[in-house]
């Protein structure tokens, strides 16, 4: 498709992923459809289409850095409305002194499980007075964390209510902002953060250019996102990648390449390369929500397929002492996730 304006008629030469069951009716309408191309927002070069996903939006993959990404270009308009009709008020509804009581009671125990922070905290020689800026921060799952840990953390996101609630009820500075607007002094990070942000948003080069200028020499920024050398391994096989099935927000997939092409842009070190966990088993999640269905009923979709409202049933649930200590079902074994520490030079 590279080289002209792909139409509907093209798109359907090209294997159709399904939703994943019980998604159907989340799945965004893109009104209007995109027509624009775009390019791959690592590298900026070129790939071909390989798949079309249940949102009707195609799929190229880089044959530069490898990474797959959504080859149409979204607006910042359409991203808006979607991002709008998405959560609706859920997420505000979730954000409760409930919650943020159990957020803080428990860092220290969700940080002592939590694999990436240990590795992260090794790589950078210990948390406490380490200077971290938790981009993405949500409603500061792993910002509560990195404060336990003794890290002077803050957090930035684009989600003003996540940002309301981490700022007044987990006492953590926190803004409304992005990376690039953000007008932050150079060199005045130790670690970067990107949990679950990198595939958000349309130009994450950008972003993590700013993060490398954020960070003192020798700094590190450490990223997790959805790994798309896992959705490369089952192309074209019967049980598609569940990553290119759900979670329509996310606009591009980094491979195990991209990383290492972010690595030479920058002329980072790659400390740490990791392929890991799986997704939490419908199951728990589904038992978690099931929990808290009438007070949160609506909720059931949305804990099912979006991390952040995951963690927080999650964390609702121990919050009122139901079943177990109720830490993320963590998986080291499995492939779907991508986690990555860079060292800046
Ligand atoms: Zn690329």
């Amino acid at each position: 498709m590279s080289g002209s304006t792909p139409l509907r008629s093209d798109l359907q030469e090209l294997p159709r992923l399904s939703a994943l069951p019980g998604t159907e009716h989340a799945l965004p309408a893109w009104d209007p459809f995109p027509i624009a191309l775009r390019d791959c927002p690592c590298c900026g070069g070129r790939g071909a289409a390989v798949l079309v996903r249940p949102d009707g939006l195609p799929v190229a993959q880089c044959s530069g850095c490898r990474c797959f990404y959504v080859a149409l270009m979204l607006t910042d308009e359409l991203l808006d409305r979607y991002y709008r009709g998405y959560w609706g008020n859920a997420k505000t509804r979730l954000l409760t002194e409930e919650l943020a009581r159990y957020l803080v009671s428990s860092a220290p125990a969700r940080a002592a499980a939590d694999h990436t922070l240990r590795k992260i905290g090794t790589l950078a020689g210990g948390w406490p007075g380490k200077r971290v800026l938790d981009v993405g921060c949500g409603f500061g799952e792993k910002t509560s964390m990195m404060r336990a840990l003794g890290a002077a953390v803050r957090g930035i996101d684009v989600a003003a209510d996540a940002v309301a609630f981490v700022s007044r009820h987990l006492g953590v500075d926190a803004s409304r902002t992005t990376l690039e607007r953000d007008p932050g002094p150079p060199a005045a990070c130790d670690v970067v953060t990107m949990f679950e942000f990198v595939e958000h948003p349309l130009h994450p080069l950008a972003t993590i250019e700013e993060a490398v200028r954020r960070l003192r020499p020798g700094g590190l920024l450490a990223f997790v996102t959805p790994n798309g050398t896992a959705g490369e391994r089952r192309l074209g096989s019967r049980e598609s990648w569940e990553g290119f099935r759900a979670e329509m927000e996310h606009l591009q997939y980094f491979h195990v390449e991209t990383v290492a092409f972010i690595a030479r842009r920058f002329g980072c070190r790659i400390l740490h390369l990791e392929q890991y966990g799986v997704r939490a088993p419908e199951d728990e999640t589904a038992a978690a929500s099931n929990a808290l269905r009438g007070r949160f009923s609506r909720l059931r979709l949305l804990a099912k397929f979006v991390p952040g409202v995951r963690a927080a049933v999650y964390a609702l649930r121990a919050a009122q002492g139901r079943r177990r200590a109720a830490i993320l079902p963590h998986r080291e074994d499995g492939d779907y996730h991508l986690f990555a520490v860079l060292q800046v030079p």
